[in-house]
């Protein structure tokens, strides 16, 4: 028997249209490409996408079709995330930080049929425009009358949706269909593409949205940092239409100085973004002197966030870290890191050690820890395995990609293999030691790359470090510590190896360090370890 509960899909026009007739008169106030602030309200975000979504019906854009962006987090790459999902077509944000050949390869292997596109990265289309074999025209994000390019087939954006009309039907349609596509960086391998629907995108905003999730309210000013070509921005854009929360988009500016700035200008009390980033802004803070009281909470992931972190923000700026873990895979955030009723009374340490834990699972998502021979390995904080998980916000292939990629347990339940290696404590909370591929065996033992690295980086002249396995002759392998150097310090290598001692189990100290300028970083800002292994494939150990 079915319950008699009216028939609404879960699509993501819906959450504009609620935003438009609900908080209407909420601001979303963006940093141009041109360093100026563009402010309209989600009344005016939506009258807009609706002139999109004309135009793209006129231009014959079917269900199903994709349709690319390369651009930056504003006002306009939000009314192409609205307009083109909401026409049922599938919005397919391309990470322009990407090597240009894949960039080619992303778009052609998605068949995108139109592109929107900054300014900025218009010379890396007319570089590439030769090899794209789908795109019947590319429409450039700007106002600027006098844009010229070497494109053949383009317009500008606002000329565009300019003599549309801002009434549109939203069709309704299978809560199923396809809404977005999102490429992995691909660090190894072509990146492959994983194809959301409107209702998973609909259900993680909803759990996303939680007080034990992002956590974010109508009375907050959200400055999404993450970028809206990584992961949807950690779903920031969708839910902040379901709240009808201030969004302040930074555009190209991601740098300390201008992220300061934008959160005491515009009172951000949310923010979100890649661990480098925050460092960043508080090395800012640091070097002027100067605090950013209006942020309450700041949301980090993408790549561990080190516990010294997390106590700067805290102890220096009152600002409550809360970490996530996810993957383009799950649409993204799969834990987040906040406390349970009987850890409140912690001390501000305990909660500190605590927060450097990647955290408990959002609702929709079940997790086990798995021993080589597909056992569940037990919950007591110090058994490391597999990291799988399951639910309605996890893809079950990649795009055009037949390749099974779901695992079946001994009860027959299917699971997603993250890549990654954890533990998971009492309370359910997950922590990474490591990507599996970047674990360190040591005789057999594992030894975690991201406890070394956050050890290095609580260190007062370290700006970035990495930890590689290097070849030894009786270990198999052992952690060679690579770091960059704050600029003006003299860091050497013993006082660097003494600053472990008690951290660590003696058996994990790095055998070597070495000292370079600048550590590389995939299109998503994580440290590029493949190009490291490559860097140091011959590097030879000291003996001792
Ligand atoms: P890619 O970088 O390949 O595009 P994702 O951005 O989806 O892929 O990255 C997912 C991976 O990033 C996770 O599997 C995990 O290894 C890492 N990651 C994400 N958040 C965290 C975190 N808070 N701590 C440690 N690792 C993280």
């Amino acid at each position: 028997m079915f319950g008699q509960m009216m028939e609404f899909p879960l699509l993501i026009s819906t959450m504009l249209t609620h935003a438009e007739r609900y908080t209407g008169e909420a601001e979303i106030v963006s940093r141009m490409v041109d360093g100026s602030l563009h402010r309209y309200t989600y009344r005016d975000a939506h009258k807009r996408t609706k002139q999109l979504a004309n135009a793209l019906v006129k231009l014959g854009v079917n269900q199903g079709d994709r349709i690319g962006t390369l651009a930056w987090n504003t006002h306009r790459h939000f009314e192409a995330y609205f307009g083109i999902a909401g026409i049922g077509a599938i919005s397919h944000t391309v990470n322009p930080r990407l090597f240009p050949e894949q960039i080619s390869y992303i778009i052609n292997h998605a068949s995108d049929r139109f592109l929107f596109v900054d300014e900025t990265f218009v010379p890396t289309l007319e570089a590439i425009g030769d090899q794209l074999t789908s795109v019947e025209k590319i429409f450039v994000l700007t106002a600027n009358e006098n844009f010229s390019t070497k494109l053949k087939n383009w317009e500008p954006y606002e000329s565009l949706i300019k003599n549309e009309s801002t009434e549109f039907e939203w069709p309704q349609f299978d809560e199923r269909s396809a809404s977005s596509l999102c490429y992995t960086s691909g660090t190894t391998g072509n990146p492959k593409g994983v194809l959301y629907s409107h209702r998973s995108t609909l259900l993680h905003a909803y759990t996303a949205a939680m007080p034990d999730g992002l956590g974010v309210s109508n009375r907050d000013v959200v400055l999404p940092v993450v970028p809206m070509f990584h992961v949807n921005a950690w779903g920031l854009p969708y839910i902040c239409s379901m709240m009808g929360a201030k969004i302040v988009f930074p555009g190209p500016f991601m740098d300390g100085a201008s992220i300061c700035q934008l959160i005491n200008d515009e009172k951000a009390t949310l923010s979100a973004g890649v661990p480098t980033i925050w460092s960043g802004v508080l090395n800012y803070l640091d070097e002027k002197k100067l605090s950013i009281p209006s942020l309450k909470r700041v949301v980090i992931g993408g790549s561990a966030c080190p516990e010294a972190m997390i106590r700067t923000f805290l102890k220096k700026h009152q600002v409550d870290v809360v970490q996530g873990w996810g993957m383009t895979e799950l649409s993204p955030l799969g834990t987040m890191n906040t406390l349970k009723a009987n850890q409140t009374s912690l001390t501000d340490d305990e909660k500190i050690k605590l927060k450097a834990k990647q955290g408990r699972v959002l609702f929709g998502i079940d997790m086990k820890i798995i021993d080589e021979t597909g056992d569940e390995l037990p919950w007591d904080g110090k058994a490391f395995g597999d990291l799988l998980v399951r639910g309605p916000n996890v893809l079950s292939n990649y795009f055009q990609n037949e390749d099974p990629i779901l695992i079946k347990d001994k009860n027959n339940q299917e699971w997603f293999a993250t890549g990654d290696v954890a533990t998971i404590d009492p309370d359910g909370f997950m922590h990474i030691t490591d990507r599996s591929k970047d674990v360190i065996k040591s005789g057999g033992e594992w030894i975690s790359s991201i406890e070394l690295e956050n050890t290095a980086v609580a260190h007062p002249d370290v700006l970035e470090a990495a930890v590689i396995a290097a070849y030894h002759p009786k270990w198999e392998e052992r952690p060679l510590l690579i770091v960059v150097k704050k600029s003006g310090t003299n860091l050497q290598k013993d006082e660097l190896l003494n600053f472990f001692d008690g951290k660590v189990a003696k058996w994990w100290m790095p055998d070597d360090v070495v000292f370079i300028d600048e550590i590389p970083h995939t299109a998503t800002g994580k440290i590029l370890k493949t190009k490291l292994r490559e860097d140091f494939r011959d590097y030879k150990l000291p003996e001792k």
